[in-house]
């Protein structure tokens, strides 16, 4: 596997590929993105790099966890071919541009964590100019995101495949997450109850219950359990604005603190 640093060996060794970019801390969601992108594109590169652009002043960039040396292994394990691991000044030395995508970030993750979709949708556009994919995989764990990366390429007409997997779930449906190890054993008991109410709530829907005071009821559950739910609601797949009544296509999407840590998941309804 090879691994490159700069943007100049990015380049020169540049090959078609299916790409992957994350921020490392790599675990099972990750891994099936990358196994996706070997088996349908043939070459795999991987992008390992903690973006300080999309952590909010009060966010953990600086304690992220970190572990090249575990990534690098499982990268290669799965398939990747390549890896891009650049440092910060490699990314952002006299970089003076900034991508802001309207619209798919005006709620939601775009509300509670201002300025992070530009984080992400400037660093996409980066990955995207150094990498040159064919093909680029993204999780829908991070709903939102996929809205904000297809509108980055739609709006800018990036010459790039877009593919978008489900998420990976532990045996107990949490979602995967690099955040997940933050949670105290006793939260961590708690946390798959976020994914049991959304499909608690996906079967009220097809009964026919009510849509606002279903979801208030979810709600007022999951704070009686012990998190504190910052949104949970059912949105437009494309717009991202909240629908008033239940249409098959549209996707609840909730965020959640529990103790320190903030969950997000989502499923489709
Ligand atoms: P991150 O390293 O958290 O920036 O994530 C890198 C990519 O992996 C993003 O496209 C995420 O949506 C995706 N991802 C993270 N967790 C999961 C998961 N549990 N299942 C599927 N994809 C995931």
């Amino acid at each position: 596997m090879k691994v490159w640093r700069t943007v100049q060996e990015a380049h020169k060794e540049h090959k078609p590929s299916g790409f992957v970019p994350t921020m490392g801390a790599l675990h099972e969601g990750h891994l099936e993105l990358v196994r996706r992108a070997k088996a349908e594109s043939g070459y795999c590169v991987v992008s390992i790099f903690v973006n300080p652009t999309q952590f909010g002043p009060n966010e953990d960039f600086a304690k992220y966890p970190r572990d090249e040396k575990r990534d690098f292994e499982l990268a290669a394990s799965a398939g990747a071919d390549a890896i891009f691991a650049p440092s910060v000044e490699e990314m952002y030395t006299h970089s003076q541009a900034e991508i802001t995508i309207k619209g798919v970030t005006s709620r939601w993750e775009g509300e509670i964590r201002p300025g992070h979709f530009t984080g992400v949708a400037t660093v996409v556009a980066k990955l995207f100019n150094i990498v040159r994919p064919l093909d680029a995989y993204f999780g829908l764990k991070d709903f939102q995101q996929c809205a904000v990366v297809a509108s980055l390429v739609q709006s800018l007409r990036f010459d790039v495949n877009l593919k978008f997997l489900e998420t990976v779930r532990e045996a107990d449906g949490l979602a995967m997450s690099s955040r997940n190890r933050y949670l105290s054993s006793e939260h961590r008991q708690i946390a798959p109850k976020i994914y049991a109410e959304l499909n608690e709530l996906k079967l009220q829907f097809e009964r026919g219950s009510d849509l606002e005071s279903s979801i208030q009821e979810s709600v007022n559950r999951l704070n009686r359990t012990g998190f504190d739910v910052q949104y949970l609601a059912l949105v437009d797949s494309i717009t991202l604005e909240p629908v008033t009544q239940y249409k098959t296509g549209a996707r609840l999407i909730v965020a959640a603190k529990l103790g320190t840590t903030r969950l997000i998941d989502n499923i489709g309804v």
